[in-house]
């Protein structure tokens, strides 16, 4: 786990953390409309039928995949037909989208005396539906209405809703400061819960407030209270002097002071924004990251460092080993010859005798884009000698029989001895010999050069193989002297 983590720290590009931004920022957005709207429960039941649908295709249960999977291409035209409005809203909002110019809400330019037209309505027992814009199009949502374009005031919206005008019926919509609209017919909440002790006027106000951001006022009719409906909810005033602090707050909401340390998108919805980025970052390890990634091994023979020079080794097991890296396919792509890895042991605490050392992920160099995740065998054996420079001395090695004539007088060699470096515990008994020399075709005393055979495990003490001469020393008997 350790590794994989400082694998994937390792590995991470800008272009990944575009990746991870794209997918919070959009993970966000559903977070926030699922907040939002009613439709989260259906947003679940997919959720969970897609798990159903995992789990079915991971033990190849065959039939509930293929029915989930003729479910999943009709519930695409489902899924359109029962979010129709969030995508339309969705849409609207993106049309209407200006990230650094500010969209104010429309102003009422006198709050005030808006607040106590309403009471003074409340007052009288008129029945009323006053709609304030917010942010959103209100206008798809209206049907009918006569456009007016008046100021607010209080005795317009007395003789509005006056219910002996022929006009009172509906909704006013102020926007932009203005009166724009009266006699509005707003869509009815189709929540039941909601609605149970609603009137039609009062489930007029939900209707709206589920479907855009718009602020509406309800005076009732029969108890002369006012209620708010924003939101997706409806809400009573205990006190009709609030009013005036509903519609500060509306108004502010919409258009925030510039007080404020942080810009508002970055205040709100912390823990929405959080959650994003951790699914952001899951959904990047699990699909965006894996998918990248590969695993590479490589057999490389084992070499040391720091063996100091009069060390020798023996009986090392195994001579290579098999390395697996991981890393991106890109890092792969690019590793040069020179690059490929080595594993170096460290020899600079070796002792005398048979050891093992474990093969640690640091005795591997690589490239630094990629990250080992596997030695096999991990350990290696070895038997360590200290050595030293020794004198020893030569013997010549003969094969063959002299021809008859010939006796052999002496056998010569120059130089005696040859140094020789020699495991330190073995110092003694130890012989140089010739390549053998062959007695049958000597005819004379003659004066041969022959090679060294050394022991296993030892060498020269200088660079230079020792040269040396064997003189061997014969007397013909076939001649007779004088
Ligand atoms: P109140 O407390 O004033 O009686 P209520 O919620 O009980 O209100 P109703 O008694 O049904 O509502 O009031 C009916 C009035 O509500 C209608 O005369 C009309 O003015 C208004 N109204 C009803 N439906 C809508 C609608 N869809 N859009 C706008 N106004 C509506
Ligand atoms: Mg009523």
């Amino acid at each position: 786990m350790k590794d994989y983590l400082l694998h994937l720290f390792r590995n991470i590009r800008i272009s990944d953390l575009f990746d991870v931004a794209v997918i919070s920022v959009l993970s966000y957005f559903v977070l926030i409309w699922l907040k939002k709207t009613a439709s989260r429960f259906v947003f679940f039941g997919i959720i969970i039928l897609g798990l159903i649908y995992s789990v079915a295709r991971f033990f190849h249960m065959y039939m509930t995949e293929y029915v989930l999977q003729g479910f999943f291409a009709v519930l695409f035209v489902a899924m359109l037909i029962i979010f129709q409005e969030d995508l339309r809203r969705f849409f609207e909002h993106l049309a209407i989208w200006r990230p650094f110019k500010k969209n104010p809400r429309s102003v009422i330019p006198d709050v005030k005396a808006l607040s106590s037209a309403v009471i003074s309505l409340a007052q009288k027992r008129y029945g009323a539906l006053i709609i304030l814009k917010g942010k959103d199009y209100l206008n798809r949502h209206l049907e009918g209405g006569n456009i007016l374009n008046g100021t607010i005031s209080s005795a317009i919206l007395e003789s509005i809703f006056d219910p002996h005008s022929s006009g009172h019926d509906g909704a006013v919509i102020i926007e932009e400061g203005k009166i724009s609209k009266f006699g509005c017919h707003l869509p009815l909440s189709t929540n039941s819960k909601k609605v149970m002790n609603l009137g039609l006027r009062h489930t007029a106000a939900l209707g709206l407030a589920e479907r855009c951001d718009a602020l509406c006022i309800v005076v009732s009719e029969e108890l002369g209270s006012i209620s708010i409906a924003r939101n997706a909810n409806i809400t009573r005033l205990k006190n009709q002097n609030d009013l005036k602090d509903v519609l500060e707050e509306f108004q502010s909401s919409g258009n925030p002071p510039e007080v404020k340390r942080w810009p508002r998108w970055l205040r709100e919805n912390p823990w929405e924004k959080g959650v994003a980025l951790l699914l952001g970052c899951t959904l990047w390890i699990t699909f965006g990251f894996q998918t990248e990634t590969i695993r590479r091994d490589f057999v490389i023979p084992i070499e040391y460092r720091n063996l100091p020079v009069d060390w020798i080794i023996e009986n090392q097991e195994p001579k290579e080993t098999t390395v697996a890296l991981m890393g991106s396919k890109q890092a792969f792509d690019l590793l040069r010859k020179e690059d490929t890895p080595k594993l170096i042991v460290d020899m600079s605490n070796i002792r005398e005798g048979k050891q093992e050392i474990v093969l640690s992920r640091n005795t591997v160099e690589h490239s630094s884009n990629l990250t080992v995740v596997g030695i096999q065998p991990g350990k290696l054996s070895l038997t360590a000698h200290q050595t030293a420079p020794v004198d020893v001395p030569i013997k010549v090695d003969t094969i063959g029989k002299l021809p008859q004539e010939l006796v052999l007088k002496k056998i010569e060699v120059r130089p005696e001895y040859v140094k020789i470096t020699a495991k330190k515990k073995s110092k003694r008994d130890i012989q140089v010999r010739t390549e053998p020399i062959d007695l049958a075709s000597i005819k004379e005393t003659t004066k041969i050069t022959p090679r060294l055979l050394l022991p296993p495990t030892m060498e020269f003490t200088e660079k230079k193989i020792p040269l040396v001469t064997v003189t061997i020393i014969v007397e013909d008997t076939s001649i007779t002297p004088g």
